[in-house]
């Protein structure tokens, strides 16, 4: 689903030029469940925001799907984004001036759904991550882990085939981090792709494979993570 060619990208910051991503290499395939690891400063934002097609790179290839992603024309940009790929941040980015339902409800109105048929599947999409009974409240009377339930919402109800969430339990507590991470793994069972950036080892053990970048470039990349994270899970439970 997603090939990585030897991925540049440089930001411009003042007269000069940093080199942030220095070579990726990575292919993610259809179905896979996906933690990005590094520290503070490796990369990992502006990698998600390119495999988002939120950024741009310098130099490489990327293949999503089969498209290559350069230069794509903005009806193609906007394809991608809207239809095939959904977005979950840690700051969760809701409207606080609309309800849970409405917030839900927006990649639909983009779509140019009709109001009775977005709210109708809004409050599936609600119902599916515990907030049916939140729907009319906004955003500001909601806790954290709500806020991000209601984000994820959001991203799944345009049923993207990729999930890409960066730090999407950043800003939560630990309980309310394995809540969201149940949803993540409930979708990823239905066959969603699932990409996640993480700096928690705990987070990132319940993925079936963690990449790690240093430095702009990955230094590890643990495929065979299935079995591995199942007996961390057991540890976890005892
Ligand atoms: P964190 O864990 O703190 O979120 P990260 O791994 O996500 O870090 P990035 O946000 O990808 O790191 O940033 C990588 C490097 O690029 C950092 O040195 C950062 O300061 C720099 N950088 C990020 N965005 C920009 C920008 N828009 N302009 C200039 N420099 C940037
Ligand atoms: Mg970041």
């Amino acid at each position: 689903m997603i090939q990585l060619q030897d991925i540049h990208k440089y930001y411009a910051v003042g007269l000069n030029k940093l080199h942030v991503l220095k070579g990726i290499d990575m292919h993610i395939h259809e179905g896979e469940f996906v933690s990005i690891m590094g520290s503070s400063g490796s990369g990992k934002s502006t990698l998600l925001n390119i495999l988002g097609i939120l950024d741009d790179y310098d130099q490489g290839n990327y293949t999503l799907a089969g498209t290559q992603i350069k230069n794509l024309s903005a009806a193609k940009a906007a394809y991608y984004r809207n239809r095939f790929l959904g977005f979950v941040f840690q700051s969760f980015n809701l409207l606080s001036f609309k309800n849970a339902m409405e917030n839900v409800a927006l990649p639909l109105y983009y779509q140019k759904v009709g109001r009775r048929e977005r709210n109708k599947l809004a409050l599936e999409y609600l119902e599916m991550v515990g907030l049916k009974e939140w729907a009319e409240h906004s955003p500001n009377e909601m806790s954290g882990g709500q806020r991000q339930r209601v984000a994820i919402a959001r991203a799944l109800i345009s049923q993207p085939k990729l999930i890409l969430a960066d730090e999407p339990t950043g800003a939560l507590d630990t309980q309310t981090s394995y809540e969201v991470m149940d949803i993540f793994k409930e979708v990823n069972r239905k066959g969603m792709t699932v990409v996640i950036v993480t700096h928690e080892n705990d987070i990132a053990a319940q993925t079936q494979r963690i990449i790690r970048l240093k430095d702009g470039l990955i230094v590890n990349d643990d495929h065979g993570m299935l079995e591995a994270t199942e007996v961390e899970r057991e540890i976890l439970k005892r």
